[in-house]
């Protein structure tokens, strides 16, 4: 068994998580060092071994761990990097080993501190939930369903939660001091402050209509290449197709293949194929053509950024802190959902240091000063989210202003500049894996790089070339 680590843990204090996916797995091995007892309630069996269950049908599909939020695991879970090696799943340096066509072409490769191990969503879940498992504070109640929160009588303060056992068909009340709110897209928490007398957040929702469709492969044998990812870009404002392939433990391949703007690729043995062959590049589709399907095809198009205000409500009860999906969800093209839930943890991790730090055992006041600490880790990655979507004419919640304008056209540039320059090539990645901040890629050097391509290209008559469209640049 696991004991909790902090010494801070000699209380009585019970905290209660809503939802056992990555954003209540995290949230759950943050509480169990400030929490006597943390008690995670899902409505799901939670699997034995790693498969998708029914309340996160988005395990199907490619989930890249950003270089961020496999560091953050790390930190929160030791030794948890060499358990997903050892299960198989391959080494990827992401600057070096991800062959990306992008809108220029494809990228140079360079080697990088940027190095994860890619596994099936499903593994890391049931990974870090088994790492819970030895906990000895933290407990699941699986089959079991949140349906609302108890409060104090001036529902000034959230008491605990009314759950709905699935399998007994009984419900019952779970008294906490702080409950955490991690279920999802569809979480209720807005509608249950209402519910207790509370404004409904502000909710901003920008929607470029993106579809997923996915199959895993058997990655073939004998393939010789020198690259273990691959992913060819849309391009904005036609090209709405593009497609990722990232290996998984077992020796497979999960191609995800998206389609923007309701172009969605479909779900049918031909369709998918045939789809995979319209991209930009026929890599992926060269690639599969032959190779052996182990699934069938899932579909997926709940896709859009949405992000409920939290932080902006004037009150909020004590007692009650919402994190992950319910807050804030991201296109999923840009890979920053579990990166961002676990830096949601880290900033709940922080918030809960300082309020039981020397005598004080309340919980007043964390709430508010967490929703708001949030907001300011949601900024970046909400920004590079969207940014990205307002460049399609069909997009929906959000046209880009002059200045996101501009940002378009200076990333254009960054993107054709890092084709030619390994080292911003690296620096794009560092910024796209969450490591370094957008502002990187303003360093002076790479503007003075910018400018003097902008230059260049005026001079020679504003010509922009994709610089290889075949396979023939990958070996
Ligand atoms: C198609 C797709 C691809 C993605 N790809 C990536 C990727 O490559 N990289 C990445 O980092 N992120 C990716 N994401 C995002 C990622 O899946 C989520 O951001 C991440 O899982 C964190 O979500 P969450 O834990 O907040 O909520 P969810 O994963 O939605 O989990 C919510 C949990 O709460 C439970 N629940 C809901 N309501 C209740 C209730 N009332 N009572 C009890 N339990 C309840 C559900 O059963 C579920 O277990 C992708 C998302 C999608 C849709």
């Amino acid at each position: 068994m696991h004991a909790s680590i902090s010494q801070q843990n000699t209380n009585d204090r019970t905290a209660i998580v809503i939802g056992s996916s990555m954003a209540g797995l995290l949230s759950a091995r943050v509480l169990a060092d400030y929490f006597a007892r943390v008690v995670v309630v899902e409505r799901d069996t939670l699997p034995q071994e790693p498969q998708t269950r029914t309340g996160v049908p988005q395990a199907n599909h490619v989930h890249v761990l950003l270089t961020q939020g496999k560091r953050i695991l790390e930190k929160l879970f030791p030794g948890i990097d060499s358990e997903i090696k050892e299960a198989g799943a391959p080494k990827i340096d992401w600057a070096k080993e991800y062959a990306l066509f992008g809108f220029w072409g494809w990228h140079p490769h360079i080697e990088s501190d940027l190095i994860t191990h890619t596994c099936s969503r499903a593994f890391l879940e049931w990974l870090v939930h088994r790492r819970l498992l030895s906990f000895d504070n933290v407990k699941f109640l699986e089959k079991t369903q949140v349906q609302e929160l108890l409060s104090d009588e001036s529902n000034s303060q959230v008491k605990g939660v009314k759950v709905y056992h699935l399998d007994r068909h009984q419900e019952e009340e779970l008294t906490a001091d702080l409950v955490v709110d991690a279920s999802g897209r569809n979480s209720q928490a807005r509608n249950w402050l209402k519910s207790m007398g509370y404004q409904t957040p502000e909710k901003t929702e920008i929607n470029s209509f993106l579809g997923y469709s996915t199959r895993w492969y058997e990655r073939p044998q004998n393939l010789e290449v020198n690259w273990q990812a691959l992913g060819v870009l849309s391009k904005p404002p036609h090209n709405k197709r593009g497609g990722v392939l990232v290996p998984a433990e077992g020796n497979r391949w999960i191609i995800t293949l998206g389609g923007i703007g309701k172009d969605y690729p479909p779900t049918d043995d031909k369709g998918f194929l045939e789809y995979a062959r319209t991209l930009r590049n026929s890599a992926i589709y060269d690639l599969i053509k032959d190779a052996k399907p182990i699934s069938k095809v899932y579909g997926y198009r709940r896709t859009e950024n949405c992000w409920h205000r939290y932080e902006k409500l004037a009150r909020l009860p004590d007692g009650l802190v919402i994190i992950g999906d319910a807050v804030c969800a991201f296109n999923p093209i840009y890979g920053q959902g579990m990166t961002t839930a676990a830096l949601g943890a880290l900033t709940l991790q922080k918030c809960l240091q300082k309020q039981f730090s020397g005598s004080n055992y309340t919980i007043v006041g964390l709430a508010k000063k967490f929703q708001k600490q949030l907001a300011q880790v949601l900024k970046t990655p909400w920004l590079m989210a969207t940014s990205d979507d307002c460049r399609w004419e069909s997009t929906e919640g959000g046209k880009p202003d002059t200045m996101t304008r501009f940002m378009h056209k200076y990333m254009d540039e960054v993107m054709l500049l890092s084709t030619r320059q390994p080292k911003l090539h690296r620096t794009f990645f560092e910024v796209i894996h969450m490591i370094k901040p957008p502002a990187a890629l303003f360093a002076p050097g790479i503007v003075l790089g910018v400018l003097g391509q902008v230059i260049r290209a005026k001079i020679n008559g504003n010509s922009r070339k994709v610089l290889a469209t075949s396979t023939e640049v990958l070996s």
